[in-house]
């Protein structure tokens, strides 16, 4: 089997895991403790992206294979692990933007990009929520220049599309350079929709 599928500059010498793509069907990753920064990125552009901090090895390959995860790990003993044959991505570069192209060539999860749709905490899918739903939870300058929030039923935190929305374009403006393109409309007006 071709290697191809996992092949990026960095990893194309001595990955023997390589020869198993992923075989996971749906978007889903488990990023390890090491792994933080890339999690909330791959959440903030929707991408269901669950985080263990701490936890022992055999606790991450225990839900990656319970919750059908792509398991995301700079742990190249554990990537080698047979129980994750075919739902582990080592990665390797050192800054997300390189981590994320990483996951992308692994497992193209452009179809599931839908910007703002889930907590950047914890992971959790955001609901829409009315001004008056969330006016005790937002500073009042907030509330009365915004008119679309966005609530965590998981860790109850507040989102609004000013703040976030021009960060999160500027990031998908940077993963462009690293040929990671989110399909589709832009994401300004995706947030619409949830
Ligand atoms: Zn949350």
């Amino acid at each position: 089997m071709r290697p191809a599928a996992l092949a990026g500059s960095v990893l194309e010498s001595d990955c023997s895991w390589q020869r198993f793509p992923i075989e996971v069907t749906v978007a889903k990753f488990l990023a390890d403790g090491m792994l933080g920064k890339l999690a909330r990125w791959l959440r903030a552009l929707g991408v269901d992206c669950a985080f263990c901090n701490g936890a022992p090895d055999d606790e991450l390959v225990r839900r990656a294979r319970q919750e059908d995860r792509v398991l995301l790990t700079r742990d190249r003993r554990l990537a080698e692990r047979r129980l994750l044959r075919g739902r582990v991505v080592l990665v390797a570069g050192d800054d997300w933007p390189d981590q994320l192209a990483e996951v992308r060539r692994a497992f193209d999860f452009s179809a599931e990009i839908r910007p703002l749709s889930r907590c950047l905490e914890c992971n959790t899918p955001l609901e829409a929520a009315a001004p008056a739903e969330v006016a005790d939870l937002v500073p009042p300058y907030v509330l009365k220049t915004q008119r679309q929030f966005l609530r965590c039923a998981g860790c109850g935190r507040v989102y609004w599309a000013g703040t976030h929305r021009g960060r999160i374009q500027a990031t998908l403006d940077r993963l462009r350079l690293h040929g990671l393109e989110s399909p589709g409309d832009p994401p300004g007006q995706k947030k619409e929709e949830v």
